[in-house]
Formats: structure tokens, sequence, C-alpha cells
């Protein structure tokens, strides 16, 4: 891996939480999202996201719709089969895209030095991220908030990141999770492992939207196969009763599952339709005008940084001291992006989101 004298490639050397697999190719998050720890590497809620579509789609292609055709033997037999496997495959290909993909990760500084990319990511987001050229930040957050931002821009809701020392446009946000500013930042998901964000909210959606009507067509036949009477009979002769037990409490998760993914994806219709992100709204702060910038039916906006470029491991930052940094920060209530607003942030006990 190491060539072009002694350099890396960046994504082997990315000076945040987040994680590259696939030779760089794919992204996820930081993991460690209160309340679920990462177990090996993978999160907890990942892994029980991928079980609680997997299993209960296992048992209805193997078990619950062959049972459905036999008795009920509908005209014609394909179409049922057919749309259930669409969208089973539609909501596994969403959800990898929403796992696996750029949120719309923000360089830091000394990544954005580190590849000598200031001027393509200037042409690309309108504003020097890195601030007024002949200035380099001085490290005290309140002072940098002041003279590394354009007073032109923060009245536009350009904020500083101290964590990042870059200048984030209006709805980008820090965070805690990945230890990254993401463009147009939603939320960080435990149980999709990453920042929604710019560019993978459309997948978001299209994996709830999928995962919405996949769960409407496989838990109804689900409850039918367990609680219908003659199923019952047929199966009663080789089931044993811890086994029905089980099913009994899988099925009920399963249909407490996809009502709360129900509620989730009416919360995300509501926002979409008054153009909100979810911090936006649990913050309840907004950026100026984002008329400009829906939510979903928005461009996906470009990657600012290529995962394969060689960089010097000297140029980056230590990812453990400037998380440890960063927190320490959060403990000391520091505002960064909001100086007049500071005793609302100490609230949310954040340093910069
Ligand atoms: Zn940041
Ligand atoms: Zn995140």
């Amino acid at each position: 891996m190491v060539g072009h004298g002694g350099r890396w490639r960046l994504y082997t050397r990315w000076p945040a939480k987040s994680r590259f697999v696939c030779r760089g190719r794919c992204i996820t998050g930081g993991e460690g999202e209160c309340p679920v720890r990462s177990l090996g590497g993978i999160s907890l809620a990942s892994v029980a996201t991928w079980l609680c579509v997997l299993l209960p789609c296992a048992f209805y292609f193997l078990v619950a719709l062959p049972t459905v055709i036999r008795r009920w033997n509908p005209q014609p037999w394909f179409l049922l089969p057919l749309a259930s496997l669409a969208l089973f495959v539609a909501t596994v290909v969403f959800l990898l895209a929403t796992c696996c993909s750029n949120p719309g990760i923000i360089p830091r500084r000394q990544l954005v030095l580190a590849t000598g990319t200031r001027a393509s990511i200037t042409a690309l987001l309108g504003h020097d991220l890195l601030g007024p050229e002949a200035m380099q930040p001085s490290g005290d957050p309140l002072e940098d908030a002041q003279k590394m931002v354009d007073i032109g821009l923060r009245q536009r809701g350009y904020r500083w990141c101290h964590t990042c020392e870059i200048v984030r446009p209006p709805r980008a946000s820090h965070c805690r999770d990945c230890d990254q500013c993401v463009m147009r930042f939603d939320h960080h998901c435990p149980f999709v492992n990453n920042c929604i964000g710019q560019r993978n909210y459309h997948f978001f959606i299209g994996f709830t939207t999928a995962a919405m009507l996949l769960a409407a067509m496989v838990v109804p036949t689900l409850m039918w196969c367990l609680f219908a009477n003659d199923v019952q009979q047929e199966g009663s002769k080789m089931a044993v009763a811890w086994l029905r037990l089980a099913a009994y409490v899988g099925c009920y998760t399963i249909a407490g599952t996809a009502l709360l993914l129900g509620v989730l994806w009416i919360y995300h219709l509501w926002l979409v339709l008054r153009g909100k992100t979810t911090k936006e709204h649990l913050t309840g702060r907004r950026a100026l005008d984002v008329s400009g910038e829906p939510t979903l039916c928005a461009p996906r906006g470009p990657q600012l940084f290529d995962p394969h470029a060689w960089v010097d491991p000297a140029a980056l930052p230590d990812s453990a001291a400037s998380s440890s940094a960063h927190r320490s920060g959060a403990l000391a209530g520091l505002d960064l992006s909001n100086p007049a607003g500071s005793e609302a942030w100490r609230n949310e006990g954040a340093i910069d989101v």
C-alpha cells in the first residue's frame, strides 16, 4: 500500500471515525452511538436492522408464500412472488447504499491541505473552506469563529467548525459519532451505521419506503400463517411448543418494528414536505435560505475528496487525538458555531453540531 515516497492512500489513513471498506470504495459510520456499542467493528443496531429484514423474508419466501399460493391459488400465481421479490431486492439495495455511501463528508482542514484540493473544493462549494487565505486558525474557538468566517458568509449562515477547522455551509453539521462535518446533515442513524446527509438521504428514504411496503406484504402473511386455524392444525403435528412460542414473539416483534418504521416514514415525509432536516426540526434552527435546496429532490452534490489520493501520513491529524480534543471542548461547553446562542448549545451538550 505504501508508495510514492512513503505516502499512503487516503482511505488507509482517514483522520476521523468513519471506516472505509472494499478498498476505499465504500464508507460507513463511526459506530458507538448510545445506547448500542459496536461489536467487532459492526454495530449491533445495524446487525439488528439486517436481521429484521432477512429473517422474516427468509421465512416468508421459504414457508409462508408457498403456503399462500398452495391454499389460495391466486391467478396469475407468479404476481405475488414477483412483487415481493422486487420489494425485497429494492430494500436490500437501498439499505446497502445507505450504509455504505458517502453521506456528503466535508474534508477537514489538514486533509484539504494534505491533498492539495483547496482550489477545487472552493470551486465546487463556492466558498473557501479554509477561510481567508492569509489567516490561520488560532485554536481559540470563539476567536476563530469570528476571524475565520467572513461577515458576509456569517450572515448567510456559514459557521466555523473548530474540530475540522473549516468554514462549513449553513445546513452542514458536525457528526459526533463519525467525527466529521457532513453536507446538509440530517441525522446519524445507528440502524444503518452512517450519517444521513446530502448524498445519501434519497437512499435512506428509498430504504424506508421499500421496507415499509415489504413489511405490509410480509407481516400479514406471516400472521396468517401463524394464526390461521387450518395452517395451525397442519403445523402442530411437527412443531414443538417452544418453537411456536418463538414464532409468536418473533412475529409480534417484526410487526412492532414495521409499525415504528411506518411512523418514521410519515415523519420524514412531513420533513420533506416542510423542506427541513431532522436536525433543523429537533433544534429549531434553520438555514436562512433553503428554497434552492429541497431535502429530497435535490442534486446529490459532489464528493469532496478522493479516498484513493496519495497523502503523507505526517500531514494528517491523529484521529484519536482529534476526537479527544473534540470531547474536551464539548465538556467545556464551548459554542463554536453560534457564539450568540451559546446557552442553547450548552443544553445540547454539543460543541459544534
Ligand atoms: Zn466538523
Ligand atoms: Zn455520523
